[in-house]
């Protein structure tokens, strides 16, 4: 039989939100709130992917973009948003553009998006098709992301959606009092650690290792990657 878009929309979030309950032992957190699982029914995910994989972009999955990379899995994109805390008010810094739909999430829910992709032809596709969706309020650069956007900093949320060695210095240092960024780390096993860093209204830095992940890798050489915990 097949389903309404509708349909495939409902059984994405009812996955997304059976995942958030499964590994809540993890994260600490059992479901994804009421704005966040409004703004995963409205974001076009299917105006995301490429042509050949629209039919399968309401599952819960990570599909293929081209240029070796990925969109990412609706549920780590939907915990990782969750995990910034945004506010109506938020300006938020994403690292890995990618296909632009993380983008377009966090561009729901948060005031200014900052977004950057170091593949030159993803950037110009993620903000033709962030622009076509009708998204004003998302600026895209090309050019690594490691070292942040110092102009527009600083930011209440930092997001990154590929693999770090490490956290680069200067997120850190464009994270405002009070905010959150939320980074993969490769793990001395496979993948990654989700890491959700928080700095306190005091400015101390705080860190926490949210769930295993599994990202394409950050691309960089090793230059200014200085972990500041280590
Ligand atoms: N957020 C994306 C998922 C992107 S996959 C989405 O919603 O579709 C990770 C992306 O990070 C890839 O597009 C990759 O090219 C990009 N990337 C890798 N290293 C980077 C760097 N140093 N700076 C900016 N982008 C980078």
């Amino acid at each position: 039989m097949v389903s309404s878009r509708k349909q495939r929309i409902d059984t994405l979030v009812a996955e997304v939100e059976r995942e958030f309950q499964e590994t809540s032992g993890s994260t600490g957190i059992s479901a994804p709130d009421a704005r966040l699982v409004e703004a995963l029914r409205r974001v076009p995910r299917d105006a995301f992917v490429p042509d050949d994989s629209a039919r399968f972009a309401w599952e819960n999955r990570a599909l293929s973009i081209g240029h070796g990379q990925t969109i990412s899995q609706p549920f780590v994109v939907a915990l990782m948003t969750q995990l910034l805390e945004l506010t109506p008010e938020s300006r938020v810094l994403e690292i890995g553009t990618g296909s632009g739909y993380q983008a377009a999430l966090l561009a729901e829910l948060a005031q200014e998006v900052f977004s950057i992709e170091v593949v030159p032809e993803l950037a110009r596709s993620a903000a033709e098709n962030l622009q076509r969706q009708g998204y004003r309020n998302v600026r895209v650069r090309a050019g690594d992301g490691r070292r942040g956007w110092p102009e527009a900093a600083p930011f209440d949320a930092v997001i990154v959606t590929a693999g770090a060695e490490s956290i680069p210095p200067a997120l850190v240092e464009q994270l405002k009092p009070g905010g959150h960024l939320v980074i993969p780390v490769d793990s001395h096993w496979l993948g990654q650690d989700l890491v959700l860093v928080t700095r306190g209204a005091d400015g101390t830095l705080h860190r926490r290792a949210v769930l295993s992940v599994i990202f394409v890798p950050l691309v960089g050489g090793e230059g200014g990657t200085v972990d500041p915990w280590s």
